[in-house]
């Protein structure tokens, strides 16, 4: 890893430091490790600062591998924002050698354990999953950049404020359309454990096959143990995330009786033109599929 680097801020350094892709564009550069906290990052930074993701649409984020490329562009921004909870093991050796101040935009967030897995007790990453969680990433990105561009902290703080809003609709919508659900059936059974915030902030019992991606193997315990839950509490439906195969999942519909009640996003948003650019979309996404199918109002 550090002969790449190395090699890496040694490119950089003949780069002449500028960016090839920015143009005339001279604002300063927030790097985030992935697509979600770009897009939280470009509502509270507005069009002040220029903010990119170091891994693309769809990639995988849990056992990302840097490339050169990566490395040179982290030397040269201004910026770089982590999830952190232990999201990106990646990222630490990456960000060791670079010179560049660097925000966890989890702080303050309550961090929960996962259960079981090799992973049996580090904190869950998936804090994002949580409007509430991603108030308070809002409000450090806030913070951060307004120690990057103290003249535009007001501004920074306002998006921040309007957007929040924003968060606290879809807890709220989430929270009400459940309290039609008998308190039993109020489960989300999902592929990867990726839930347990967004279960926390909304009353749910949160039901997974298995912890994290990273350790995807579905094993017949793990879906026997999913199919038991869901026939003994009549869950009405289950769900799985996009990034996977739902294949163990549809194990589950056809031995319980219960309906897939679709795809879940998480880790990455889609495409401009996919169902999910920006973390509204999929947050608002999940919590209408969720809604919808636990309470019977979609089929
Ligand atoms: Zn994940």
């Amino acid at each position: 890893m550090s002969l790449v680097l190395a090699a890496a801020l040694a490119l950089g350094l003949t780069a002449c430091g500028g960016s090839t892709s920015a143009g005339n564009d001279d604002r300063p550069v927030v790097l985030t490790t992935f697509t979600v906290l770009a897009d939280v990052a470009k509502n509270v930074a507005g069009d002040k600062l220029r903010v990119e993701s170091i891994t693309k649409v769809g990639a995988e984020i849990h056992g990302y591998e840097p490339t050169p490329g990566d490395i040179r562009k982290a030397a040269q921004a201004d910026l770089i924002l982590d999830n952190g909870l232990n999201l990106e093991v990646w990222f630490q050796q990456f960000v060791e050698g670079l010179d560049v101040p660097h925000a966890v935009v989890s702080e303050g967030v309550e961090p929960m354990p996962i259960a079981e897995d090799s992973y049996k007790g580090k904190p869950n990453p998936h804090a994002w999953m949580s409007p509430s969680n991603v108030q308070i990433y809002a409000d450090n990105m806030a913070k951060a950049f307004a120690k990057l561009d103290p003249a535009n902290a007001a501004v920074f703080e306002a998006n921040a404020s309007a957007y929040k809003a924003k968060l606290q609709e879809v807890k709220d919508y989430l929270a009400s359309e459940l309290k039609a659900l008998p308190v039993q059936q109020r489960a989300l059974v999902s592929c990867e454990g990726a839930f347990s915030y967004l279960t926390r902030d909304v009353g749910l019992k949160e039901v997974y096959i298995w912890a994290v991606n990273a350790e995807q193997q579905a094993t017949p315990q793990q879906i026997a143990r999913a199919i038991e839950y869901v026939k003994e509490h009549k869950v009405p439906a289950v769900f799985c995330e996009s990034t996977v195969s739902n294949a163990p999942m549809m194990q589950v519909v056809e031995a319980s009786g219960a309906k897939f009640g679709g795809v879940l996003y998480v880790d990455s948003l889609s495409e401009a033109d996919g169902p999910v650019p920006t973390y509204l979309d999929l947050i608002r996404h999940d919590a209408r599929t969720i809604a919808g199918a636990l309470t019977g109002k979609t089929s």
